[in-house]
């Protein structure tokens, strides 16, 4: 796949999706356990702003979205494991996004009930309650009442902080534009940008969670 089929590709599924869907099924993700489901939320929120634009050569790959001029093949079952096993992985890449978003619209979209809201509603509030200093490395025990892993949750942080629902005043989410892939820099933990730079001092924030959860 070249670096425009790459970006047309991502374009094209976030024109199809329903953010409300996404954002149910995100929801709905956190009780059941379904990583597959839960992934798209991340998908979404990375692609929806992402631009139509030729390639520019960055600080690795193209400066705007990461991807090279011409990658080497990405193999479909190993972002299928990705996708299941932990939520995705690599929900910046154009192809991902693609590749996750196409799956979700296979796949019936869930409704949440009442204790699938009640679930995420005690996640931001675990999130809120933390003490301001905790990083987001340190925030994943807090969020134990989540069924699944560390890697699990370390991923939820993440899709959480694609939708700018935790971000920074500095390093702000994809929620009202697209942060191009050298805006992002370096990695300097394991964690994605912008949930990296977040403390819990910086708060949770409700216009993005009412834009893309629905359960404020
Ligand atoms: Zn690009």
């Amino acid at each position: 796949m070249t670096h425009d089929e790459g970006v047309a590709a991502a374009r094209a599924a976030v024109a199809r999706v329903d953010p409300a869907a996404v954002g149910a099924a995100f929801v709905v993700s956190l009780a059941t356990r379904r990583l597959d489901l839960r992934s798209a939320l991340g998908s979404y929120a990375v692609g929806r702003h992402l631009p139509e634009h030729p390639f520019r050569q960055g600080m690795a790959g193209c400066r705007v979205c990461g991807l090279y001029e011409r990658d080497t093949p990405i193999s479909v079952t190993e972002l299928d494991h990705e996708r299941r096993t932990w939520g995705g992985v690599r929900h910046e890449d154009p192809r991902y996004v693609a590749f996750d978003l196409t799956e979700f619209l296979s796949t019936p979209q869930p409704v949440p009930g009442e204790r699938d809201v009640a679930l995420c509603r005690s996640v931001l509030a675990a999130l809120r309650a933390l003490p301001p200093a905790t990083t987001a490395a340190k925030a994943g025990p807090a969020l134990r009442m989540v069924p699944g892993n560390k890697h699990e949750r370390d991923v939820l942080l993440e899709i959480l902080g694609y939708c700018g629902i935790l971000q920074t005043d500095a390093h702000r989410g994809f929620a009202d534009g697209f942060v191009e892939h050298d805006d992002r820099a370096q990695r300097n933990t394991d964690l994605a940008y912008p949930i990296r730079w977040w403390k819990a001092g910086d708060g949770v924030n409700d216009t993005n969670v009412a834009r893309f959860l629905a359960v404020a």
